[in-house]
């Protein structure tokens, strides 16, 4: 039997879709059309109180909400702590602000040579293709933006970035970001796939996607053809629990790779009451090796306005680490990294091993906590 029938079953549609043809459910269009991002529609799919839809109102005016049928049908409509539900939709701890925390904590904006584009690292740039994602994450970094239409960037911006960056051959590598850049058409993002291939220094090309988590529909054959040409192209996606894990999301990734012969790799952030559990990490990034994803780093949530309730704390991600490395594969143990506030870039956070160390001799520890020495070279 093959991996995706043993491990990935499909999802089930709610009731309220089961209906609906298959050729529309499959369709990328359709699941974008059909986004659940009313109250009324909500209710449709599960049970709201009164108090729940006066917050979920409440928070529209600081974060839209939205999330696509196919996303939708992953939440436990009974669950109020369904981990799905919680990413998706929003709660009243999102409508308290600490003073400490920041609309733009990596300071994206600060560093801007042209509209849409952040340069902060000597080799690489961040171009910002759309304000649009399929599923309004609550925990997203980028919220000061995403889904607000007067950040959207236009072609004539997009252009000028491409003349930033055909200007600095310092830069060989851009992450194309946004909102999520697979919201564009396949037209869009040929458009600006050709353009920066067509820029001689430019060797790697990273798309930061969610699709492959909330909207896998999106993943069709003649996108990936597309893709292909513009290769080597890394996707960077952000699964968070194995609850997201689907037939749906392996066929998806498998398309990705097979035909559009990109690399896959998993941006998990670490969210408090979601996944801020060692075992649900190791079933999560088991299931993306099933995946053929690569589970790359775990992110610290950063310190964004409103997400006091998602982050957790830093000994929490480190212990995390711990209880991977060694206990499982070292394929499924990523990066633990915190994003530095005012946009000093990334650490990673390893848990201490260095039990003792006296001029050429060290001592350690192992991930069952026996020590062993390691006599180093000159
Ligand atoms: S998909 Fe990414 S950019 Fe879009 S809302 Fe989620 S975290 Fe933010």
């Amino acid at each position: 039997m093959r991996i995706q029938d043993r491990f990935f079953p499909q999802s089930q549609r709610v009731p309220a879709f089961a209906s609906t043809p298959d050729a529309h459910w499959n369709s990328w269009i359709w699941q974008q059309q059909k986004r659940i991002k009313t109250i009324h529609d909500l209710r449709s799919l599960m049970p709201i109180t009164d108090e729940e839809a006066a917050i979920i109102e409440a928070s529209a005016d600081h974060f839209h909400w939205a999330m696509t049928p196919y996303y939708a049908s992953l939440i436990e409509p009974n669950n109020p702590q369904c981990p799905i539900r919680l990413q998706a939709i929003p709660s009243q701890p999102e409508l308290t602000v600490h003073d400490y925390e920041m609309h733009d904590p990596l300071a994206e904006e600060t560093h801007m040579p042209t509209p849409g584009l952040t340069h902060r690292y000597p080799d690489r740039v961040l171009l910002y293709s759309t304000h649009n994602c399929p599923v309004y994450c609550r925990h997203c970094t980028r919220k000061r933006k995403v889904a607000n239409p007067a950040t959207a960037h236009t072609n004539e911006d997009l252009k000028k970035a491409f003349t930033y960056i055909a200007d600095h051959p310092e830069v060989r590598d851009v992450l194309i970001s946004g909102g999520d850049p697979l919201s564009n058409s396949d037209g869009r993002l040929h458009f600006i796939l050709s353009h920066l291939r067509a820029i001689p220094h430019i060797e790697i090309i990273r798309l930061c996607t969610r699709n492959i988590v909330t909207l896998p529909q999106r993943i069709t054959p003649e996108l990936c053809q597309m893709l292909q040409k513009f290769g080597p192209i890394y996707v960077n996606t952000h699964f968070n629990h194995p609850r997201e894990c689907t037939r749906e999301a392996f066929d998806a990734a498998a398309l990705l790779m097979d035909i559009g012969h990109c690399v896959v790799s998993n941006q998990m952030v670490l969210l408090k009451g979601i996944n801020d559990n060692a075992e649900i990490v190791k079933s999560l990034n088991q299931k993306l090796l099933l995946m053929r994803i690569r589970p790359y780093y775990i992110l610290q949530c950063d310190m964004v306005s409103g997400l006091s309730h998602f982050r957790t704390s830093l000994q929490t991600g480190i212990d995390i680490i711990d209880a991977l490395r060694g206990h499982t594969s070292g394929l499924a143990v990523p990066h633990y990294v915190v994003d530095l506030p005012g946009g000093g870039g990334k650490i990673s956070l390893v848990p201490q091993y260095t039990v003792e160390k006296t001029d050429k001799k060290w001592t350690f520890r192992n991930y069952a906590h026996r020590h062993f020495t390691y006599i180093d070279s000159l």
